[in-house]
Parts: C-alpha cells; sequence; structure tokens
C-alpha cells in the first residue's frame, strides 16, 4: 500500500473520534462579537496551540495583539527548503446565537442522521478540523509531512477581520508561504465539491429623506405637506425589479460562469429546505439565468433596518425625517464606488415634493473578489479533490463576502489560493441549527491528506 493510501485510510478511521474534539471545541461557545466572550476566545486558542503541538506540529503558539482576540499559529518545516510551504487558514470564533430558535443545544455538538448540530460546526471549526486529522494522520503514520506546512486560526472572521492585517505585519513568517488553502467556503452539495473563486463584496449606505423642522398634525397637514415615511417607501421601491430584485449596476454573466452556475443543483426545493422557506412561497424566477448565478455573479440589496415610528410610538403626525439603512452586495469585478454611484443617483433624481434625501456610505465596505484558478496549484487540488470525493471541484462563487479574503488577495497575489470548506447547501451558517454534513467532513479529511501530496509535488522547488 503506498504512504498515502495508507494515511487516508488512518485518516479515514480518525474521522469518527475528531468529532469528539470538535464538541469540545464548540463548548467555548467562541463568540467573537460578545465581549463577555472574550475569555472563552483566549481559553479556546490555548487549547488549539496545546492540541497542534500534540499533534507533532511545531511552534505552536498564540498571537496577541492589543485589544485583539488572539490568533493561534503552529508549523511543520520538516519536509526541508526544496519543499513548499502550505499555509493553512481557519477561523475559530463563531457567530452568536441570540434571537435564534435552536432545536438542541447550539454549543453542543448533537448528531442527526448524517448532520451534526452545532454553533461553529462547519463554519468553520469542521474546516480547520480536517487538516489536523490528516496532518496527524501524515505525522502517525510516516512521521513527516510531504510539504511544509503552516496553521493560521483568526479569532476574529466573525466580526469581519478587523485586526488580521495587523497580524500580518506583526507576523509575517506566521503567513509567508507558497500556496494558501483557505477553509471557509462551501460545497454545491454534499455529493459535489466547490473551489470558490468569486465573492461579492459588501457595501452598505444610509438614506434620510427629511420635510420639516417639526412633526405636524396629520389631520390638518395631510394630503398638503410630503411625509418622509411614504416618500422613503417610493424611493426604495425604485431600486428594485418587480421581483424585488436590485435592477441597478446588473452585470453581463459570461457563458462560461452561467454554464457553471448550472451544474450547483439549487433547485426550487434544495432552496425551500436551505433558505427555511414556508409552504407556498417560490423562489424568485429565474429570468433567463440560474439561482446561483444570480446569488455569485450580480449585485443585491437588503433593507438591514429603518427609523419607521416602532410599534408603541404611534401618533397621529407626520413625522419630519426618516432613514434606512441597505446593505449592497457588489458583484465580482464591479467596484464599491460604481455600485454606490448608481444607487445614490436613483434614491436622488427627481424627489417629490423637493424633500431633503441624503445617502452617505457607512463605513466597512469589503470589496468583491474575482480569481482565476488555474495553474499547477489548482491541478493538483482537482486531483486530491478526485481521489477523496470520486469528482472533481466545481469552481463556484459566493455571494457572500469574506473580507479576509480580500485582504489574502490584496497581500499575497502572487500564491495560489484555494479557498474550500466542509459547509453545503442544508448547512445555515449564520442562522439556527447550523450543521455539518458528516459524509462531506470525512470527503475533505481525506481530500486534505491527498492536498499535502499532490501540492508537495506540484511546487516542488529546484533545488
Ligand atoms: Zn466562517
Amino acid at each position: 500500500m503506498s504512504d498515502v493510501a495508507k494515511v487516508a485510510l488512518s485518516a479515514e478511521n480518525a474521522v469518527e473520534s475528531s468529532l469528539v474534539r470538535l464538541g469540545r471545541y464548540l463548548s467555548f461557545a467562541p463568540i467573537s462579537s460578545d465581549p463577555a466572550a472574550k475569555g472563552k476566545l483566549a481559553e479556546l486558542a490555548a487549547v488549539l496551540r496545546d492540541d497542534l503541538a500534540k499533534l507533532g506540529l511545531q511552534r505552536a503558539r498564540v498571537l496577541d495583539l492589543p485589544d485583539a482576540h488572539p490568533c493561534v499559529a503552529a508549523e511543520w518545516m520538516g519536509a526541508g527548503p526544496n519543499a513548499p510551504t502550505i499555509l493553512v487558514y481557519g477561523h475559530f470564533d463563531v457567530q452568536p446565537v441570540k434571537g435564534e430558535t435552536w432545536d438542541t443545544d447550539p454549543h453542543a455538538l448533537v448528531r442527526k442522521g448524517d448532520r451534526l448540530y452545532g454553533r461553529g460546526s462547519a463554519d468553520d471549526m469542521g474546516g480547520w478540523l480536517s487538516h489536523f486529522v490528516a496532518m496527524e494522520a501524515w505525522l502517525s503514520q510516516t512521521g513527516k509531512l510531504p510539504c511544509n506546512v503552516k496553521v493560521l486560526l483568526e479569532g476574529e472572521e466573525e466580526i469581519g477581520s478587523p485586526n488580521l492585517a495587523k497580524f500580518m505585519d506583526a507576523h509575517p513568517d506566521a503567513f509567508e508561504s507558497d500556496a494558501m488553502v483557505l477553509t471557509d467556503c462551501e460545497n454545491p452539495s454534499v455529493d459535489i465539491p466547490g473551489l470558490t473563486v468569486s465573492l461579492r463584496g459588501l457595501l452598505e449606505v444610509e438614506v434620510a429623506v427629511a420635510s420639516a423642522k417639526s412633526d405636524v398634525h396629520s389631520g390638518l397637514w395631510g394630503n398638503i405637506v410630503p411625509d418622509p415615511a411614504t416618500t422613503l417607501i417610493a424611493l426604495l421601491a425604485r431600486l428594485v425589479d418587480a421581483d424585488g430584485r436590485l435592477a441597478l449596476a446588473r452585470r453581463e454573466i459570461d457563458q462560461a460562469w452561467l454554464a457553471t452556475s448550472r451544474d450547483v443543483p439549487l433547485t426550487p426545493d434544495v432552496i425551500r429546505a436551505g433558505a427555511r422557506l414556508l409552504d407556498g412561497v417560490s423562489p424568485l424566477p429565474d429570468r433567463g439565468l440560474s439561482p446561483a448565478a444570480w446569488a455569485w455573479r450580480q449585485p443585491a440589496v437588503t433593507v438591514l433596518s429603518t427609523t419607521f415610528p416602532a410599534p408603541g410610538s404611534e401618533k397621529n403626525a407626520i413625522r419630519r425625517s426618516c432613514s434606512a439603512k441597505l446593505s449592497l452586495r457588489i458583484a465580482p469585478g464591479q467596484t464599491s464606488k460604481q455600485l454606490y454611484d448608481a444607487v445614490a443617483a436613483e434614491l436622488s433624481r427627481d424627489v417629490p415634493g423637493g424633500l431633503t434625501v441624503s445617502v452617505t456610505e457607512l463605513p466597512g465596505a469589503a470589496s468583491s473578489w474575482d480569481y482565476v484558478a488555474k495553474g499547477p496549484a489548482f491541478d493538483a487540488a482537482d486531483r486530491a479533490y478526485e481521489a477523496a470525493w470520486g469528482r472533481r471541484p466545481i469552481r463556484i462563487g459566493i455571494g457572500g463576502s469574506i473580507p479576509f479574503v480580500a485582504l489574502f488577495g490584496e497581500r499575497f497575489s502572487r500564491l495560489p489560493l484555494v479557498l474550500n470548506g466542509v459547509i453545503d447547501p442544508e448547512t445555515g451558517a449564520h442562522g439556527p441549527n447550523e450543521s455539518m454534513h458528516v459524509g462531506v467532513y470525512a470527503k475533505t479529511v481525506k481530500a486534505n491528506v491527498h492536498l499535502y501530496a499532490e501540492l508537495a509535488r506540484a511546487l516542488v522547488k529546484s533545488g
């Protein structure tokens, strides 16, 4: 039996027991947005450092910066200077569960059939744990890894990676590598692996409408003076088409993307289940595209909040002003300025009654990302996935925005960035009952075993 086959078998056998560790990590409830959980993140970071050391990695350490949740780093450089160094990135913080109704304890791993429920199971603990298991199998079976490996786990991804650039500046050696495997992404189905090559960006704007210096009696002044609330509703309605989709700044979608997007089995039933739609509610019509193409490649709008009078504050008055915050998803290949300009122009033109309309960009925009995943590292990834999943991964987009990816893309543009993960359409990341499919996890463990060997061969340096 070849080394890689022996290691793959050992890793496969370790999948079940690794779930005990997953349950332990989950139980820390490392919610990065909750100031009260700061100690839990620090505790988990120390546990991960110790576990990385135990599985045979060197220089396992916690990286600290003031006013930041820590990162965890470790490495194994025993493959020598002619072997490539692979960076594995993941994040150990999780989204909050406040206001969500879970069927199980969100901070305990609960198995039902093929799915493992718990906050962080798939986003992103299963993602990096699949590497721990693969590395451990290589080290226990052969005493070495086929390539040099660095592991970098972040504790602030779910709050937008506000300090990741500072960690890169303070600890460049923790990131220095020849290829990066960034594990926080999804697969089109539990049978079809995906490598992510495009992301939408994110832009938030506030639109405020004002009419008067004070609220006025709606009986005396209604039908005579304009109402900012109904005007705002009318302005917002201009942004969308009859289906409710953003009608502005749409992109031409090339045929290759459209064809790939149609390989993603997002049938109406899958969408209903994945988006938890009520009976009788239909997904939006395709209009010549596909659901995936709409999500990956077109800009979109969501209302985040409004200042319409809240329940309990009713009074018979025309309010003097109101506002709404909108989230806009920036299409790949589109800049935040292009999208902002289109939206601001539409909201500001021909405002009835001369009301004051101001459109402000809110801080924290994330760029979109469009990547060409070609070359030896991606051929290596294709072969690794084929060995584990029985088929090559398709190149997919993600409709969401992952700020760390744009940052890695900016800082390490010359390196191959392989974006994979253990999320699938039923995962429900960032919502109640988040889960990971055990088969997806097991296949990803096996793919990682092959990935190190394939990358070592594909990226070997002439010595
Ligand atoms: Zn994530």
